[in-house]
């Protein structure tokens, strides 16, 4: 259990027992006039598109809790907050901005990147985030509970080159820790994959989600484990966020965070060196800064490269090189994640 310290603003979701992370999840916001209430904002003070603009709002309570009163520019508002903006054309953004959505959904398992194999795990999140490639491709609930990962780990078995296996969504701990058992058990005679990693953002919105079963399956694993959290601004992290890093930690994994630049969120220097610092506090390193995927709906999050590379030369004169994340982008048909 537990406990936020003292002086922390204790959420709601502190409050749930133990190995009740379902019921956390549930109980997400999703409307809309609801979440202004609750950060005491007006609804006269936003204007809201109709019906969220094609995709859901949600996000978990514990979440909501992080975000500051009254302030209708809160950055982790700004995440989640269904805009006018999302209305607009903007040339450029399409609905399959990386180009390969209908391939991951009907494989279940991308195979890009030397020694890497990424399985689509599930695609269900915790939190609807308004800049995600997600809102165009409601992927079923549970991909991979469908029976998909037999295939993949089929291909997985059969390729040897392949040393790492990334679970990926969605969010991959949006499965039950009953199916990733039953992963891994798939995995117990692959004897070339040695690492297991796992890109979610639960730990950051829904940290009840790293509960003690989570824990101890992963602490088991015979594998190297590494953990890629998606975190955006230091105000994301809280004392129970804390926690399920330092579970994680204590379960074996390393801890790396990808985020996303976002204009308006988290584009400029001291937020970014912010969180870069506030991750190291919680035991993670910074890893990608993701230039924004061209998705519809999601220009007015843009920050042109120009603007990009110079945030990043300030934050490497001002921060140890192992806090300084990589800036990149996700083009098609490249042998990996391509620099800025
Ligand atoms: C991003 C990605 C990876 C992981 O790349 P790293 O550079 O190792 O983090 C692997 N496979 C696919 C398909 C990806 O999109
Ligand atoms: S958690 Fe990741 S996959 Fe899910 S909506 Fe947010 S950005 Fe998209």
């Amino acid at each position: 259990m537990i406990t936020a310290s003292p002086g922390a603003r204790i959420t709601q979701a502190a409050a749930t027992p133990a190995g009740d992370w379902r019921q956390v999840w549930r109980e997400a916001v999703t409307d809309a006039a609801e979440l202004l209430a609750l950060v005491g904002l007006s609804p006269l003070a936003v204007r809201l598109p109709p019906a969220d603009a094609g995709f859901a709002l949600r996000v978990p309570r514990g979440f909501v809790a992080r975000m500051r009163h009254g302030d209708a520019r809160d950055p982790l508002l700004l995440q989640v907050l269904p805009q006018l903006a999302e209305l607009d054309e903007a040339p450029g953004f399409v609905a399959d901005a990386v180009g390969d959505l209908a391939a991951r959904e009907a494989q279940g398992v991308l195979h890009k990147y030397h020694g890497r194999a990424l399985l689509i795990a599930s695609g269900s999140c915790a939190i609807n985030c308004r800049y995600c490639f997600r809102r165009h491709f409601p992927y079923g609930e549970e991909m991979a509970a469908a029976g998909q990962w037999r295939k993949a780990l089929e291909h997985v078995r059969q390729d040897a080159s392949i040393r790492e296996l990334i679970l990926s969504g969605g969010d991959p701990l949006a499965l039950s820790t009953a199916k990733l058992e039953e992963l891994s058990r798939g995995l117990a005679d692959i004897p070339h994959v040695t690492r297991l990693r796992i890109h979610t953002r639960l730990p950051v919105v829904l940290p009840e989600r790293i509960d003690e079963t989570f824990t101890s399956w992963l602490a088991t694993l015979p594998l190297q484990k590494v953990v890629v959290l998606h975190a955006n601004h230091a105000n994301e992290f809280d004392a129970n966020v804390d926690a399920a890093c330092a579970r994680l930690r204590d379960a074996g994994a390393t801890l790396l965070n990808q985020s996303v630049l976002l204009r308006g969120v988290n584009d400029d220097a001291d937020t970014l060196a912010a969180l870069s610092e506030r991750l190291f506090a919680a035991g993670a390193l910074p890893y990608y800064l993701h230039q924004l995927d061209r998705v519809q709906g999601a220009a007015h999050f843009e920050v042109d490269d120009a603007r990009a590379l110079a945030l990043l030369d300030t934050l490497r004169a001002r921060l140890p090189g192992y806090l300084v994340p990589k800036l990149v982008r996700e083009v098609g048909g490249d042998p990996s994640k391509r620099p800025l």
